[in-house]
């Protein structure tokens, strides 16, 4: 088939987030066109983990979007539910002092308000959920909402559903820059050509600030390194997604230095997943093995049988992190006809759905499935407004 050259709407980035924009914008009767300038999931979508988790987040925006998106999931996607391997695991935050599991029953309390299900699991209940786990836990909690997925299949099903519906996605082409009628973007030029299409969505991930740039906008998405370690091959021992209460501020933690906590989870497949670590050091490629071991201790603190076991590899990728660690969804009215739906830092995979579906409805001028206005792309203008006027 020939290169597109006209669409309603220009989807840029074939990851997670793109692919739920695609659908759903499809799914909503429009032409779509997804633009991926690699292989399709190439980036960080397939340098990840498949966790939909509700019990890491504080109450608030993000939370919401949570909600929204499990909604989803749970919902009208549940029929494709199998193809993307999704399978509702529960998620168990362990404490290893009593202390830790005061902040832990603080938090969940905060968490209940705002409609999460957890329930506190005293250290000695523990093992009933998971018979692997170290003995010395003070304490836990349970959140039957997390749930999983292969991210890389959650990918390449939407997209193959999008296409059904009408839409073409073209891999390894490259968005270089934008076409203009004064501030409003008319379409995009690529290097394959160019596209006219009245409205733009950067879906582009960590390179969402590139993409803005490319369009005179600012959108601070920065990059935030993070590994996985991969076992090898085991009967279930990990029943649960589970890690130490600590991850949640490591989570919420601004600081660009390497900060590690211990997470744990098996897949469909019988590899158990081991991270998690967070560093700032922008697209650095280099490979540490010092920050797997130091997951690999900590992992082995919660899952003492782990120290038996095999690696076999280790990976990373570069979470889209923008300063208040909240996504940017929406239109953005400093350049009318382009849309962003980026910047989801850990959870792009879990927040994809109902990412897609604002940005559906927002296209096609239907109500939106929950507020968004703390994720509007122009908040940082604000906050910068704001800084100087106190200079
Ligand atoms: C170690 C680690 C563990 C994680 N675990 C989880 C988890 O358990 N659950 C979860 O929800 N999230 C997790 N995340 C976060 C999640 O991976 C990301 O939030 C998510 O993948 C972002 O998806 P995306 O579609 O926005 O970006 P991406 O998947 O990066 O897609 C953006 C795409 O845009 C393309 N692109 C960029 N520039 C251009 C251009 N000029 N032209 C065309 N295409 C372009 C890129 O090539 C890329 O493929 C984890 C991340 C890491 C690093």
């Amino acid at each position: 088939m020939s290169f597109p050259r006209v669409a309603d709407v220009v989807v840029i980035g074939g990851g997670a987030v793109g692919a739920a924009c695609a659908f759903y914008a499809a799914r909503a009767g429009l032409s779509v066109v997804v633009l991926e300038q690699g292989a399709i999931a190439s980036g960080t979508s397939s340098a990840c983990e498949g966790n939909i988790l509700v019990s890491d987040k504080e109450a608030g925006p993000e939370l919401s979007l949570a909600q929204y998106s499990q909604q989803l999931w749970r919902g009208e996607l549940a029929e494709f539910g199998h193809l993307w391997e999704f399978e509702s695991k529960g998620g168990l935050v362990v404490s290893a002092r009593p202390g830790t599991q005061d902040n832990l029953a603080k938090l969940a309390q905060r968490q209940r308000a705002a409609g999460i299900d957890v329930e506190l699991v005293p250290g000695g209940e523990l093992l009933g959920l998971e018979p692997h786990l170290n003995p010395r836990m003070a304490g836990g909690a349970y959140y039957p909402q997390d749930a999983q997925v292969q991210p890389m299949l959650v990918v390449a099903h939407l997209l193959r559903l999008a296409r059904g519906m009408g839409a073409v996605v073209e891999p390894h082409t490259t968005v270089t820059g934008f076409l203009r009628r004064g501030d409003a973007v008319t379409g995009v030029a690529t290097s394959r050509g160019s596209i006219d299409a009245p409205a733009v969505v950067n879906a582009a991930g960590t390179w969402g600030g590139a993409i803005a740039d490319l369009a005179r906008v600012s959108v601070p998405v920065l990059p935030r390194k993070g590994y996985v370690m991969v076992t090898e091959p085991l009967p279930v021992m990990v029943r649960h997604k589970v890690y130490a209460a600590e991850y949640v501020d490591n989570v919420a933690s601004s600081d660009a230095g390497l900060q590690t906590s211990p997470v744990v989870e098996g897949t469909g497949g019988g590899t158990i997943l081991i991270g998690s670590s967070r560093e700032r050091v922008g697209f650095d490629r280099s490979f540490d093995p010092r920050v797997l071991s130091a997951m690999a201790g900590k992992a082995i603190g919660l899952f003492p049988f782990l120290a038996q076991v095999k690696a076999l590899r280790g990976y990373f990728g570069f979470r889209p992190y923008c300063p208040d660690h909240l996504p940017v969804i929406g239109p953005d009215p400093r350049a009318p006809g382009l849309w962003h739906a980026c910047g989801h830092e850990g959870a792009g995979i879990g927040l994809s759905a109902g990412t897609g579906a604002l940005i559906a409805a927002s296209l096609a001028g239907t109500a939106l499935g929950m507020d968004a206005t703390a994720f509007a792309p122009e908040r940082f203008d604000a906050h910068l407004a704001t800084e100087s006027a106190h200079v």
